[in-house]
């Protein structure tokens, strides 16, 4: 698959917009500020495709990329940052939902903070994740920000927090320093000869 043939096809801020073109869909979560529009451009070796540091909470929109002509990276809007009105917060929370059970998810991937425990907003994501039955792979980002030593105890943490089975992978992760990238390609799109 050729991830350079990478275009913006459509944000979806309501179910009626979601995109129903029988092309499998890799769909993102992640806490605001975790690291996902990072993590999305250096799996598709680019600079500012999905945008970094844009206005927390402010974007209740779901982000189709379609790359190659054959499969979406959905970008879903970022949770738990505190400064959400109530109606946003909402919005947000009906349009997940919408989503989570369209039946459209054929692939899941749940970005935590490799630092810290999961949140109660991570633990959410993962089981609505695990509800669609499609595989997911967990991404632990920022590893640049661990010691040698924390890593592993770190990986076994989130392992239980978010209540893992043993076939899900976590991927320690650094967008600022693309660790983990061919990893995380091979766990997405497996050994069709990926290339950037
Ligand atoms: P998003 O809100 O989840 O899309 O997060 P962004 O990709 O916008 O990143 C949020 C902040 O975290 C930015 O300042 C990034 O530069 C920083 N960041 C992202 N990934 C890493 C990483 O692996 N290590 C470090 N140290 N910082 C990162």
């Amino acid at each position: 698959m050729n991830l350079s043939n990478a275009g913006f096809t459509i944000g979806a801020t309501a179910p009626k917009s979601f995109v129903r073109d029988g092309r499998a869909q890799i769909a993102f979560a992640g806490r605001s500020n975790v690291g996902k529009s990072s993590v999305i451009n250096c799996l598709l070796n680019r600079k500012n495709f999905a945008r970094v540091g844009s206005a927390p909470g402010k974007t209740s929109q779901i982000n189709y990329f379609l790359i190659d002509r054959q499969l979406y990276l959905v970008d879903l809007p970022g949770y738990g940052y505190a400064k959400v009105s109530k109606a946003e917060r909402e919005r947000w929370g009906r349009l997940m939902e919408a989503y989570f059970a369209s039946g459209l998810i054929t692939q899941g991937v749940q970005i935590v903070d490799a630092r810290h425990s999961p949140t109660a907003d991570d633990r959410t994501m993962m089981r609505w994740f695990r509800d669609t039955g499609c595989p997911v792979t967990v991404v632990a980002n920022k590893l640049d920000k661990l010691k040698k030593s924390e890593i592993e105890p770190s990986l076994q943490r989130i392992r239980q927090v978010l209540e893992l089975e043993e076939r899900t992978a976590i991927i320690p992760f650094s967008a600022q320093n693309r660790v983990g990238v061919e990893a995380l390609r091979q766990a997405l799109f497996g050994q069709s000869g990926v290339h950037s």
